[in-house]
């Protein structure tokens, strides 16, 4: 049975060039890049290709970006280093952040003693500004605004410039977990004033295991892992060099497709959601539907019924691989924490539909087949 994947913010399939380009590095360039002979050299040359490439497409310099195993890593690395070498005490954020950030901030608070500020949300999961401007203009502490770009469950955009702006007025610095946005909107780190961003080469088709923090050069942290010197001392262990190397091709790929593929994926969005809507007017979505949304995320409330409260289970069964809250958090009974934030009740069926340019208008006529059948069962 061929299945539909719809579950591209959980992780991406491969591009097959970054594949073929990832393969034979690890045949032919096998050498680790702190070895001084041919071998080294070359592998060496492939990290800076790719830190060079992707410092080029986010137009920062070469000097602030850091490979690392995933974005979890980058973002705990930004965050721990921000409280232990730059004197943060308070850090604002939100209730809707991945759980790589929010559990972050609780070990942050349990060892240091730290201020922790949940921003609250609406129904949509949007922040609202003046209270973000409200708590940094009277916290006198020294603080950081971590707060997504792209939410990653229910697509909602955070007004990134907005809170840069703020921030900067503030003194505050700016950590934002940019993982789903990454390849699929533009981002100028010279004229978006952040302290911090995180990226994941799964999410834009490229390999696992593969991520990278960028760091303002305005901060001197000290490295979370010490060892050897890679990474310029920031982060010890022999590079991933075929993951770096397919990471930077995969950024490549996907920024300059970006815009057909968001063109694409919009009219594959909207044509789900009329399909969804001509089955029951019952069904409705989470998240800004107007605009802030994210093109390829769209999360579905679909009503109960005894074949949909099994919903998930009966879509694989029809060969739909979806996903029901973040991946992290799918296969554990309850609902998500971002549902729950912006107060789904927990007795209505949530399906993350995340798109990919490799969807089409047949799958979504398939999927939708398949929920009015189970609907009327
Ligand atoms: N942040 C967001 C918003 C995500 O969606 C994810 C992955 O689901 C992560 C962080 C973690 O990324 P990684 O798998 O590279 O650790």
């Amino acid at each position: 049975m061929s299945r539909i994947y719809f579950d591209n913010a959980s992780t991406t399939p491969i591009d097959p060039d970054v594949l073929d380009f990832m393969t034979d590095i690890m045949k032919e360039h096998y050498g680790n890049p702190s070895s001084i002979h041919a071998y080294g050299r070359k592998a060496k040359s492939l990290i800076e290709d790719a830190r060079k490439t992707i410092a080029d497409i986010l137009n920062s310099s070469i000097g602030e970006i850091f490979f690392t195993s995933s974005a979890t890593e980058a973002n705990n690395m930004a965050l721990i280093a921000s409280v232990k070498d730059l004197g943060i005490r308070h850090i604002i954020s939100s209730p809707t952040e991945h759980p790589n950030v929010l559990k972050a901030l609780e070990t942050l608070q349990d060892t240091y003693d730290i201020r922790i500020t949940l921003l609250a949300v609406d129904n949509k999961g949007n922040i609202d500004l003046a209270e973000l401007e409200n708590i940094l203009s009277s916290s006198a502490a020294k603080k950081l605004v971590s707060l997504m770009y792209a939410n990653n469950e229910i697509g909602t955009l955070h007004p990134v410039d907005q809170i840069a702006r703020l921030c900067r007025e503030n003194h505050a610095l700016f950590h934002c977990d940019t993982v789903q946005a990454i390849g699929k909107f533009p981002i100028d780190l010279q004229a978006w004033p952040v302290h911090f961003i995180s990226g994941s080469a799964h999410k834009f088709y490229g390999p696992k295991g593969t991520g990278f923090l960028y760091i303002n050069s305005v901060n001197q942290i000290k490295p979370l892992f010490v060892g050897g010197a890679q990474e310029r001392n920031m982060r010890a262990s022999t590079e991933n060099v075929h993951g770096i190397a397919g990471m930077a091709m995969a950024l490549k790929i996907a920024s300059q497709n970006m815009d057909s593929r968001n063109r694409y994926i919009l009219d594959l969005r909207q044509y789900l959601i009329t399909s969804l809507k001509d089955i029951s007017d019952d069904i409705s979505f989470c998240g800004n539907m107007e605009e802030s949304f994210h093109p390829a995320i769209l999360n579905a409330l679909i009503p109960s019924s005894p074949k949909t409260d099994l919903l998930m289970m009966n879509l694989d069964i029809a060969g739909i691989c979806a996903s029901a809250g973040s991946a992290c958090s799918s296969g554990v009974e309850q609902q998500s924490h971002v549902l729950q934030a912006i107060g789904v009740p927990d007795n209505m069926n949530a399906v993350r539909f995340s798109m990919s340019h490799h969807n089409t208008k047949e799958e979504i006529d398939f999927i939708c087949n398949v929920v009015a059948k189970l609907l009327k069962s």
